[in-house]
């Protein structure tokens, strides 16, 4: 299949060579953050892709993205540290003012401004975004914030945070996702003045913390689009969030299919390769369908993204069918290797655990099914 930004591919295949299997275990045995990944993407300009050049970024499209994380996580490597600098900023492109794009895109874009920190998820709202309960109150120039987030990536390497609060109670709105408004935080300002971060050890190297608010001031001018629209400010940009993991997961597929081939072809059990079993080489020929079907639907998308037209249910489709594409292809992988499959030095068993969080965030597959159900095929809406 011919593959579009050969050349963009190329150049980040390269760099991803000076990141080798042995640097992601390191880290993932410390789970540390990969500092000296980050900062290479970030001197290649590679996080400003989706920032107009007027701002200093490199101006390419959604397509150009995805090509870069997906490149990223067939190398072996994992963007999961620092996609979200690529893409949450187009809150503030789209709903931002002309002085807040001025403000902050720039440095965004030189990689001095880290905006990769968005707090949607509560622990008592979960999958229920509306439900969410943390409070923006207007008290002359500024809003005082009172609440909690929970998997809030990153925020421990993000100087800002695009937020998502409640500034008019539930009971008072007539729309279910009414009264919701979204914020530029300025965490470095926040840190100990009202915001605490508290990280949550989990199954891979992922950097998700906890962060509390307490009575924590937000200046006015740092209200994104209109106070009450919020819902509407980031829904936008998730449909940019889901091609560009999915593109992540092609990635992941390609990596582990790569992997469990050259294995298949390599071991020799009973005196012959194990791939010459069909037993071996059928979950392997699946997940490859799988990949293909989905890599369709993600060009899909992604070119209705960037041609500006409607991409919710290709974006959808494609988030669910590439993350099980990605969890067929690991799950083929692991067994093909047998009990090397668990072994830390194949970097199989790490990116097992990486790619299974795509079935979960940053939407799990039973509400993108919801999703269908309800918006593609008009069935009643079933929460
Ligand atoms: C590592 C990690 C990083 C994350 N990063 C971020 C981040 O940076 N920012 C952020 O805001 N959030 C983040 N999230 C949160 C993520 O978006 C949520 O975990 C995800 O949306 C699911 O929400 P939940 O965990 O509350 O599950 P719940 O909403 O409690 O759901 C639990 C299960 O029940 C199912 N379920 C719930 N309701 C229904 C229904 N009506 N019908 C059918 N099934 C249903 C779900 O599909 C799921 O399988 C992250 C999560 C993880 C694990």
């Amino acid at each position: 299949m011919d593959m579009p930004h050969a050349e963009i591919r190329e150049e980040v295949k390269k760099l991803c060579a000076r990141f080798p299997g042995e640097y992601w275990r390191r880290l993932d045995a410390a789970r540390a953050y990969p500092t000296g990944f980050v900062r290479a993407l970030t001197e290649a300009g590679y996080l400003g892709t989706l920032i107009p050049e007027e701002y200093g970024g490199v101006g390419l499209n959604l397509a150009a993205a995805a090509a870069i994380l997906e490149t990223i996580h067939a190398e072996g490597c994992n963007a999961g540290a620092v996609h979200a600098q690529m893409y949450i900023m187009g809150s503030i492109l789209r709903h931002g003012s002309p002085g807040q794009k001025q403000h902050y895109l720039p440095g965004i874009a030189a990689g001095t401004l880290r905006l990769q920190a968005f707090g949607v998820t509560e622990p008592g709202s979960g999958s229920d975004t509306a439900a969410l309960r943390t409070f923006a109150r207007r008290e002359g120039d500024h809003y005082v914030v009172n609440g909690q987030k929970i998997w809030t990536s990153r925020a421990e390497h993000s100087d800002l945070m695009l937020l998502l609060a409640r500034t008019t109670p539930r009971e008072q709105v007539t729309k279910r996702t009414g009264g919701l408004s979204t914020f530029i935080v300025d965490m470095r300002d926040a840190a100990g003045h009202g915001m605490t971060i508290r990280p949550i050890r989990t199954m891979m190297n992922h950097n998700s913390c906890e962060v509390f608010f307490d009575n924590m001031a937000v200046p006015a001018g740092n209200l994104i689009g209109q106070e009450g629209q919020g819902f509407r400010t980031v829904l936008d940009g998730m449909n940019a969030e889901r091609l560009l993991i999915s593109a992540e997961c092609v990635g992941d597929a390609k990596w582990f299919l790569r992997k469990a081939t050259a294995y298949a072809n390599e071991r020799q059990v009973f005196g012959r390769p194990i791939g010459q079993n069909q037993g071996v080489q059928f979950p392997l020929a699946r997940a490859y369908a799988q990949l293909r079907a989905a890599e369709l639907l993600l060009r899909e998308g992604v070119g209705q993204f960037d041609a500006g037209a409607p991409c919710g249910e290709a974006a959808n489709l494609a988030k669910l069918l590439c993350a099980e594409a990605s969890w067929a292809a690991a799950e083929a992988c692991v067994q093909t290797h047998g009990g090397f499959g668990f072994a830390e030095e194949y970097d199989i068993e790490r990116k097992f655990r990486e790619t299974r969080l795509y079935q979960v965030a940053p939407i799990s597959t039973n509400l993108i099914l919801s999703y269908v159900a309800e918006h593609v095929l008009g069935l009643p809406r079933s929460y």
